[in-house]
């Protein structure tokens, strides 16, 4: 079996599945155009975020039977559409969740405490002792939008830290770390808000202007998900306001963004999607993917 890897994936995971058998080779910086006329040649692809498998290419690709997207969100595959097709698409939901859960409680204290800003004035060779009066995270009140594997160990995490977490998902029936409730109870009594669910149809540009109008005022906001959940025109004029006291933002609609205004305010924290860049989760990540290829190749 010819397996096509499109991003970049540890090396054990090559090595693996190597070891087992397959044929692996690696076009780490494919463009979307060599793709397309390489990937025919192959019956499995693994991808990360960077490679989006959409309907053209599946259709130009004749033996494709697998693909594994190393990490969560299938929002750059086809899915549906390959799956129609006969070929499987499989994740590894698990492997990231305390990377990003981690990412999240980090942000969390940094926007209580101004540290970004601290850093960068003390870089600058400034004293300003009096401007960074903070907050402190233990008492306040966490609403989590989407309470999957990674909504939940975040929510573990702020239970831990003296937060009263409250959390708003349609598809759960039950949350061991707080109450359930609707969006517009979560909006109007959060002082943190952190998203944790997937862009879909549904969830494009679900938090708006009429959300924003629900929340409190000084809200922070946490983006750890995907970009595109939050109307970044609306967030942007919020956080202008004062209306939103500070956002950190993990994940843009655009990535990387061409548009720099939001990331470059100052009270908006940024990272360039690195949820699940730590060597732990890659290392789940690799492990996994070998895991799913070789098992699939066996049957
Ligand atoms: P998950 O599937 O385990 O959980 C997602 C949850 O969102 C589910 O419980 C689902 O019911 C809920 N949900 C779906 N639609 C909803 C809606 N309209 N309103 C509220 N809740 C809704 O996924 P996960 O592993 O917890 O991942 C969550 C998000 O984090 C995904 O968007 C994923 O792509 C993203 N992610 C980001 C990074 C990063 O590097 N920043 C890394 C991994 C995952």
């Amino acid at each position: 079996m010819n397996v096509l890897v499109c991003d970049k994936t540890e090396k054990e995971c090559i090595e693996q599945m190597r070891a087992a058998g397959l044929t692996v080779d690696t076009r780490f910086e494919i463009t979307p155009e060599e793709l397309m006329t390489v990937a025919p040649a192959y019956d499995v692809l693994v991808v990360r975020s960077r490679t989006k498998v959409r309907q053209p290419l599946i259709d130009a690709c004749p033996n494709l039977k697998l693909i594994v997207r190393g990490g969560v969100g299938l929002d750059t595959i086809d899915v549906e559409y390959a799956r129609s097709k006969g070929i499987e698409v499989r994740n590894t939901p698990l492997a990231s969740s305390d990377s990003v859960a981690e990412l999240t409680i980090g942000y969390l204290f940094m926007l209580a405490r101004s540290l970004y800003k601290a850093s960068e004035t003390m870089k600058a060779e400034k004293w300003e002792k009096k401007a960074f009066e903070g907050d402190e995270i233990g008492g306040k009140t966490l609403g989590l939008i989407g309470v999957g594997n990674i909504g939940k160990a975040t929510a573990r995490r702020a239970v831990a830290l003296g937060m009263k977490v409250i959390a708003y998902d349609p598809y759960v029936q039950a949350f061991e770390y707080g109450q359930l409730v609707s969006l517009d109870d979560l909006l109007a009594q959060s002082d943190y808000i952190s998203l944790h669910l997937p862009k879909t149809k549904e969830t494009t540009n679900m938090i708006g202007a009429e959300q924003f109008a629900r929340m409190k005022n000084g809200v922070r906001i946490v983006n750890c998900a995907r970009g595109g959940i939050i109307d970044e025109n609306v967030l942007y004029e919020a956080l202008i306001s004062g209306k939103v006291a500070g956002a950190a933002l993990d994940v843009f609609a655009e990535e990387p963004p061409t548009d720099w205004r939001l990331v470059k305010l100052d009270n908006v924290i940024a990272s360039p999607h690195i949820g699940a860049a730590t060597k732990e989760a890659q290392g789940r990540v690799g492990a996994e993917v070998a895991e799913i290829v070789i098992a699939f190749a066996r049957k």
